[in-house]
């Protein structure tokens, strides 16, 4: 057999299958690979109603499979590309059949939601890598993917900046040895403001990140530290750390992705200019790294990097975080639901920037927990969080 020989420090080709590829962490993935066609290989695509950009990547990528979530939007599509050696699924199978397709190695799961869940376990059991950007599964769900990753040996790669720069901190090092994960956040568009100047902020102030281009739902997130959050429950899963070997120091620039301290007092830190795909390809080439294009960090320019404290008392999406956390259960998936249905009315201009905090606490308090919830349960806590704010909002 003719086979080339990969020199030293060459990668293998790499197979690929992206849930989510219309979305913002999608592009940026489809990008990467892009850039490393030597490297990369898209086998597979999923996106939600975004049919004409979801055709633009099938005819540049050449995936084997494809899927849509509407039946009727993956007929459309299949027309469309009719041409090509491609085949078209749809609803939740569809996004299984992308998940567990044999020829993919590693899934990105950039969809948004807990509609992430169920993929995830499925891409998990057929033995694939995960690389998590959907930080819903783990919050909701970490106590049945961390265990059932172990179990089939596979790795979860962060693809979340703050989760990547701790996962980069970590290499080499023995985790037993963490004293804490420092989780850097840059205070969002409305750091400094106080409680009444947040009463009537508009949209589009809140999609105002001052320094990463992100979707909707999580500049949002960012601006009502909801999203910080978040990324404490999902750094908990990830690293196996108790919640209080987690803090969260503002950082307005962004310069400082995140940090682990030892035990030892050593911190260490990942540093680099706001690009998500720098933690993307570190997922996908991890161990190895990759050039990648682009600004670079001048610290002579930079002069300082500062930090402050998060202001709990205006941004009660953090200490409402660290509440449903602590209780655990189904907790954070009643925290995750009521914000995720709260943000999606602000964004249609139906309650105000404070109302997402009131919703939040307001589901918490009706919530009785269940203890080790099942996906069913999971699922079944996200409707009825979704029913209460219907019928109250
Ligand atoms: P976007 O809103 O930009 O993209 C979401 C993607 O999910 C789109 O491709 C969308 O498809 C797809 N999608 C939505 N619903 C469905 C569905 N029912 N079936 C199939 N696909 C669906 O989100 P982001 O890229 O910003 O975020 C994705 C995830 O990554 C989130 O969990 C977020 O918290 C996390 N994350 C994002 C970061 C960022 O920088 N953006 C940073 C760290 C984490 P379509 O558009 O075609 O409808």
């Amino acid at each position: 057999m003719n086979r080339r020989v990969r020199t030293k420090g060459e990668q293998k080709m790499k197979k690929i299958a992206v849930l989510g590829s219309t979305g913002s962490i999608g592009t940026q993935t489809l990008e990467v690979a892009a850039a490393n066609p030597e490297k990369l290989r898209v086998v597979a695509l999923a996106a939600g109603r975004n049919l004409e950009l979801l055709e633009q990547q099938i005819r540049a990528f050449h995936p084997q499979a494809a899927a849509v979530w509407d039946e009727e939007d993956a007929a459309k599509l299949r027309t469309a590309v009719a041409d090509l050696d491609v085949k078209v699924y749809s609803g939740m199978e569809g996004l299984i059949e992308i998940s567990t397709l044999p020829e993919a190695e590693i899934l990105v799961t950039a969809i948004v939601g807990m509609i992430g869940i169920r993929p995830t376990i499925a891409a998990i059991q057929a033995g694939k890598d995960i690389a998590l950007a959907n930080k819903e599964t783990l919050v909701t769900a970490g106590h049945l993917i961390m265990p059932l990753a172990k179990e089939h040996g596979v790795k979860i790669l962060p693809v979340d900046s703050e989760h990547s720069a701790i996962f980069q901190s970590l290499n080499g090092e023995n985790p037993k040895q963490i004293a804490k994960i420092l989780l850097t956040a840059s205070g969002g568009p409305f750091r400094g403001k106080k409680r009444a100047e947040l009463a009537h902020v508009r949209v589009e102030d809140a999609l105002k990140h001052p320094n990463w281009s992100m979707g909707a739902k999580i500049t949002i997130d960012s601006a009502s530290l909801v999203n910080k959050g978040l990324e404490v429950m999902e750094a908990k899963w990830l690293f196996g750390v108790e919640l209080d070997q987690i803090q969260v120091v503002v950082q307005p620039t962004s310069v400082i992705h995140s940090m682990v301290e030892y035990v030892d007092g050593a911190v260490i830190a990942q540093l680099g200019t706001p690009d998500m795909k720098l933690p993307i390809q570190y997922a996908l080439f991890y161990p190895e790294r990759s050039y990648l294009a682009g600004a670079r960090l001048d610290f002579a320019k930079l002069g300082q990097i500062s930090f402050e404290e998060p202001d709990m008392e205006t941004f009660r999406g953090l200490p409402l975080a660290m509440q449903a956390a602590r209780i655990g259960g189904s907790m954070p998936t009643v925290f995750n639901a009521a914000n995720e249905r709260a943000v999606s009315k602000f964004l249609k201009g139906n309650i105000r920037f404070l109302d997402i905090y009131e919703i939040i606490a307001d589901c918490m308090n009706a919530h009785k927990k269940i203890e080790n919830p099942s996906v069913e349960e999971i699922l079944e806590t996200e409707s009825a969080v979704y029913e209460r704010i219907e019928s109250r909002w």
